[in-house]
């Protein structure tokens, strides 16, 4: 194997062992898309000997949804991963885009509010049914770097909680904690890696279809821009709000405290969880 991808690799096994992530003893479901960051969390996370699984919610977006899903099972079989397809009709009765159009007839909220809100609940749930102790996400720095500029813009700094290399302040045994193996690695890092290994006929490397005129575009073309000015700034962001974390967490801990949905009984903030608000919107 290439330096570059050992190298890769180590950094990614660092993040896991610096920050506790998980244990070999654990049940690790990895959340899949199909896409570059989730298929190489998986791939890294087996090959380093932990118990893992894929899981993909078939969001039914056409011909995007159909390839990823095609990729991935693909990719499954070859490493003998096993795959556990979630089928969002059977879930909800509905497809994403049935779910939003219904949703945005009444009300201006964002397409990946709302289908983030909906897969964020499904994953929850359905990994918890199927055994798991950890649900692995495939954010990268790049993610995060957006999201810390996301919040500071939405003027939220509670949502710093749920950030890190793992989600920690809330411990419930309905909630699967989240792990961010990619955490320290940028995108063009992950790209390279997929690309050395030969996947890059295997991985779908456009966005989501869905997300045209999404905040986070915004923001990404923002950073981007600053970046050509400081290419370390997403770097900075992330180490600062690392260093900021446990205050930040010490600060809102009261808000972070977890109750049950009185619709579904699910998790959440607040008396009805978002994903029990958005299907009210549905039927009003
Ligand atoms: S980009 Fe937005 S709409 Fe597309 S899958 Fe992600 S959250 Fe959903
Ligand atoms: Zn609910």
């Amino acid at each position: 194997m290439m330096e570059y991808a050992k190298d890769f690799e180590a950094k990614v096994r660092n993040n896991i062992k610096d920050h506790a992530l998980c244990s070999k003893k654990e049940k690790i479901f990895v959340a899949c898309s199909g896409g570059k960051d989730s298929t190489t969390a998986l791939y890294i996370l087996k090959k380093s000997g932990y118990d893992v699984e894929g899981i993909i919610i078939d969001l039914k977006m056409g011909d995007w949804s159909q390839r990823n899903l095609e990729n991935i099972g693909n990719f499954c079989r070859k490493q003998n991963i096993k795959l556990n397809v979630i089928d969002l009709r059977e879930e909800h009765g509905t497809s994403i885009c049935y779910l939003r159009s219904g949703i945005q007839e009444r009300e201006r909220i964002g397409n990946c509010t709302i289908c983030g809100v909906v897969r964020r609940w499904i994953l929850n749930r359905k990994a918890r049914e199927l055994g798991a102790a950890k649900l692995v996400t495939g954010h990268n720095l790049d993610d995060e770097a957006e999201n810390i500029m996301m919040n500071l813009l939405k003027g939220k700094p509670e949502l710093f909680m749920n950030m890190g290399p793992k989600t920690g302040a809330i411990e419930d045994a309905k909630f699967v904690q989240r792990i961010k193996p990619l955490y320290f690695c940028t995108n063009a890092e992950i790209r390279r890696y997929t690309e050395e290994m030969g996947w890059d006929k295997e991985i779908v490397y456009e966005p989501c279809p869905c997300s045209v005129g999404a905040f986070r575009r915004d923001v990404r073309a923002m950073l981007s821009e600053l970046e050509k000015k400081n290419q370390r700034i997403k770097q900075n962001l992330v180490a600062k709000l690392l260093d900021m974390l446990p205050r930040i967490k010490e600060k809102y801990q009261h808000s972070a405290k977890l109750k049950y949905c009185k619709a579904c009984g699910e998790p959440s903030r607040n008396d009805i969880c978002k994903r029990c608000q958005l299907m009210k919107v549905m039927v009003r």
